[in-house]
């Protein structure tokens, strides 16, 4: 039989020297010889204790792909250790630290070649994060495909994100579904949870909120946080489900106790308005809290109205403007806004027209109708900036194309106030 070369392609039609059916039925194992058998006919011949050798070229046989990959795991798991302790970074790994993950991506790519499933997909996880390896996401949808086509689970999950973001692979969102799904029928929590957000979002499936509840609801009973929390969302406003506050908020409540700062807000919402638990401010404040730790930044602000309307705390002006500053460092648009108004009115701290117009401005450049209004009158006023009435009329014109009330009327206002003036002047 003629050797294969090295850049021969594998190609469908080829057959398995052992066995002499096709090789496209069934796992395709390369030996380091690169000759290829399926993986099956191999490992039946090694059962056997008959070849020690390539059969083709009588190249000594490579280690079995289960123990080169235990091996390999071995010394990858030690290295991860190092990293995830903070002793060590992939970024800069010492030369010993990088002989040795070689030697792992060697092995992994023995076994993998081999047909080894976890291989492939442990190959595609450190081609995808460049852990010891040059990041190269070819490779990586590459390995990844290979171990999700063997049913690792992990790998369909991983391959359902690399097609959701064309990431190594053209973006379809239609494959990333359909392996997402593959991942969460073998009961993956995380594919689970992805799935409930693409029949939300009908991304690569039809738009479907009971299935999205469906899913959501089998990644939330497997302790789920951020499946807990969309579920909590579903029962509070009836979508996919019969609306039921109660279960809304047990559901926010769970995801709230697993640290997830979304939930940890929603059920502060949900005390402070008395949504499927009884109203109670100070468990509002407490939940808060808990998110505002977390830097959320709608936390931060909620905290500050909190002072501000004196809900579950005694009212605190100076306790709020501190809130409110955290909640606007943290880009939230609303804060800033507001903490413009207090500066330009001295709620709590000295009146300051060059700071109102500092803030409103990030809040009016977020796109808050409100605070383009504000700003827009500060140009026409001149307050805190130069007066300049083309800039001042652009901004209300920006607000009132949002449908800002104050803004419509007050174009109307300057339309006529240019008429009058049109008028004065033609005479
Ligand atoms: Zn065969
Ligand atoms: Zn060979």
């Amino acid at each position: 039989m003629e050797p294969v070369t090295e850049t021969e392609k594998i190609d469908s039609f080829s057959e398995c020297p052992i066995c002499l059916d096709f090789l496209s039925q069934g796992t395709l194992c390369t030996l380091p010889c690169r000759h290829e058998f399926h993986r099956e006919c191999v490992e039946e011949l090694r059962k056997h204790g008959v070849l020690q050798a390539c059969p083709l070229c009588r190249a000594a046989l490579p280690d079995g792909p289960e123990k080169i990959f235990e091996d390999a795991t071995r010394m990858y798991v030690s290295m991860r250790r190092k990293v995830g302790s903070g002793k060590a970074s992939w970024h800069t790994l010492t030369t010993s630290q990088k002989k040795l993950m070689t030697e792992v991506v060697v092995m992994y790519t023995t076994a993998a070649n081999q047909g080894h499933a976890l291989a492939q997909g442990s190959l595609g996880v450190l081609y995808n994060y460049g852990e010891g390896v040059s990041r190269d996401f070819e490779e990586a949808a590459r390995w990844t495909q290979k171990a999700a086509e063997q049913e690792n689970v992990e790998s369909q999950f991983n391959l359902g994100v690399l097609y959701s973001n064309g990431t190594g692979v053209s973006q379809d969102l239609e494959l990333a579904a359909r392996w997402t799904r593959k991942a969460a029928d073998q009961g993956l929590s995380n594919a689970q949870n992805a799935l409930a957000f693409m029949y939300r979002d009908g991304k690569g499936v039809p738009q479907d909120y009971k299935k999205g509840a469906k899913w959501a609801r089998k990644a939330a009973d497997q302790g789920h946080a951020n499946a807990q929390f969309f579920l909590g969302i579903l029962y509070r406003d009836g979508i996919g489900v019969s609306q039921d506050h109660a279960k809304a908020a047990q559901w926010t409540h769970k995801a709230a106790d697993l640290e997830f700062a979304d939930a940890q807000f929603n059920l502060s919402v949900m005390y402070r308005d008395g949504i499927g638990v009884s109203r109670d401010f100070k468990e509002a404040v407490r939940w808060l809290r808990k998110a505002a730790d977390q830097q959320f930044a709608d936390a931060l602000y909620s905290l500050g109205i909190m002072y501000r309307d004196g809900l579950g705390v005694p009212q605190d002006l100076k306790k709020m403007l501190r809130w409110f500053l955290k909640a606007a460092e943290q880009g939230h648009a609303e804060a800033q806004f507001n903490l413009g108004v207090m500066y330009r009115d001295g709620i709590g701290v000295s009146q300051d027209l060059k700071k109102m117009v500092q803030w409103v401005r990030k809040a009016a450049d977020q796109g808050c109708s409100q605070a383009q209004y504000t700003l827009g009158l500060s140009y026409l006023k001149g307050e805190g900036v130069s007066e300049d009435h083309k800039e001042g009329t652009r901004l209300i014109q920006k607000a009132a194309d949002q449908g800002n009330a104050n803004a419509q009327q007050a174009l109307v206002m300057v339309s006529q106030h240019a008429q009058l003036l049109g008028k004065f002047q033609n005479r």
